[in-house]
């Protein structure tokens, strides 16, 4: 435009900063080069809230693996023994059915409380954000400064205080990775003992491994891959599209209200396009584009945006949780049908799950007949071997006897069993192998015949048969 002097206004120079938008991951760029998010500090009822739950998930999470209940770990896993305490109950490989039980009910508690309350497993709960959200960017903030120093500083050319800030930084982020991942692996090796070998485990190469390799991961991620673990990685960002509905809870920006945005001025909608909300993002994305896979219901924006709010004295809320439909109608609908057809599955499978665990055998076995031959004949008679497994699956020495059933191969003329070891003493947990033989003179032998061994748990008086096979020529 002309002034009344004929002089053109200078023209403004197009602005070269880039925008999120949802057509491109605005992490990357678009030479495949990653644009390394500085993600601007946020206060707030909603940063308060989730503070609040990740202390209580750190602590958990380093109190656990020291807890005891009835003498054993609150919570631990022996992979090498292949048993489990949790929680107070004692469980082996013979028990890893129920996992299937475990598992879907984990797997469908997600998808209620996703369809339900959106991605806010990944905001509140999700290792990956307490980690990064509670502890590393903290700890990045405290040596580095905030967003705008540390871009200020990063555009900077090399400095000692640069160069020492992030020295100290990535010393610190790696001791931090080396705690997390023994407090880790705690939950596999017996942290008493585990603490007595820190730092480099002598004679216990698994532990020092598994340490490492631990570490390695989580400094890698939590220093420079971040978000694009949630972006790229996790499958369940990818879930949400199925899961969430019209109805389903999420953060969002309120477009008829904060549209048309105006900056700087007061005659638009309520937003006034400050890009607040999108500095504090931590997976870069612009919540006024609607929900997006990226968004992992950190309640930043929320925070942020309200805080504006506050400063141009409007009402809180253009950014909050609120249903699609609470949107556009202002009404709201939680409980739905998909909600209640979840539940019953849920209950249904929980009622399983405890029935399944409630009914499990204190001890287990398996009887197989011997490798190679089915049997062999001495001296006129038929001999056939077996190997019986015996598991004691409780967490308490337990003795136990070895019989023929009643029942076996009672119809038979001359059968006679040769049982090595009649009375057995397994320590918690243990098992062993055990040689059986069942023995027939050939006169007496028409068909492959079934029978039994009974084994007796002394404690319960419980009696368990298992099922074998005699075959001869
Ligand atoms: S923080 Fe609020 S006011 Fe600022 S751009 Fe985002 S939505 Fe608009
Ligand atoms: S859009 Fe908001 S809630 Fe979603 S990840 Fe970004 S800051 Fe967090």
């Amino acid at each position: 435009m002309a002034d009344g002097n004929g002089h053109e206004a200078p023209k403004k120079k197009p602005s070269k900063k880039r925008a999120p938008d949802l057509n491109t991951v605005f992490t990357i760029n678009d030479d495949g080069s990653r644009n390394f998010l500085q993600v601007a500090d946020v206060k707030g009822k909603w940063h308060l809230r989730r503070n609040l739950t990740y202390s209580f998930l750190l602590l958990a999470f380093a109190v656990t693996p020291w807890l005891k209940i009835g003498g054993h770990p609150a919570l631990h896993f022996d992979i090498p023994g292949r048993s489990a305490y949790i929680f107070g109950g004692t469980y082996t490989n013979q028990d890893f059915h129920l996992m299937f039980f475990l598992l879907i009910g984990v797997g469908l508690s997600i998808f209620i409380i996703t369809s339900l309350f959106g991605r806010v497993w990944c905001g509140f709960f999700c290792p990956q954000t307490v980690f990064m959200e509670g502890i590393f960017r903290p700890v990045e903030r405290m040596i580095e400064g905030d967003r705008i120093a540390r871009m200020k500083r990063n555009k900077e050319s090399a400095s000692v205080e640069k160069t020492s800030r992030k020295f100290v930084k990535h010393v610190i982020f790696i001791f931090l990775s080396w705690l997390f991942s023994v407090m880790f692996i705690g939950f596999f090796i017996p942290i008493r003992e585990m603490v007595t070998l820190l730092p480099l485990f002598p004679g216990h190469s698994t532990a020092l491994i598994w340490s490492l390799f631990w570490a390695g991961m989580l400094y890698f991620d939590y220093s420079w891959f971040r978000e694009q673990t949630c972006l790229i990685i996790c499958p369940y960002g990818r879930l949400q599209s199925t899961l969430v509905d019209y109805d389903t809870v999420i953060i969002g920006y309120d477009k008829k209200r904060g549209e048309p945005r105006e900056k700087g001025t007061n005659s638009g909608g309520d937003c006034i396009d400050c890009r607040r909300c999108i500095d504090v993002c931590p997976t870069g994305i612009d919540i006024r584009n609607g929900l997006q896979l990226e968004c992992i219901g950190c309640t930043n924006c929320l925070d942020a945006c309200d805080d504006i709010m506050k400063k141009i004295g409007k009402p809180e809320g253009l950014i909050r949780f609120d249903s699609s439909r609470g949107f556009e109608t202002g009404t709201s609908q939680l409980l739905r049908p998909r909600f209640w057809i979840y539940a019953v599955v849920l209950i249904a499978l929980f009622g399983l799950f405890i029935q399944r665990a409630g009914n499990r055998e204190n001890f287990h076995i398996t009887t197989m007949r011997s490798q190679g031959m089915p049997y062999t004949i001495d001296a006129g008679n038929i001999r056939n071997l077996y190997t019986m497994h015996l598991q004691n699956k409780t967490d308490k020495e337990q003795v136990y006897f070895i019989a023929a059933a009643d029942d076996a191969l009672q119809s038979f003329e001359g059968v006679t069993y040769i049982i090595p070891q009649p009375r057995i003493v397994l320590k918690p947990l243990g098992d062993q192998l055990l040689t059986l033989f069942a023995i027939m003179p050939k006169a007496s032998y028409s068909l492959p015949e079934d029978f039994h061994f009974a084994i007796t748990d002394s404690a319960s008086g419980v009696v368990q048969t298992t099922k074998v096979r005699f075959r001869g020529p």
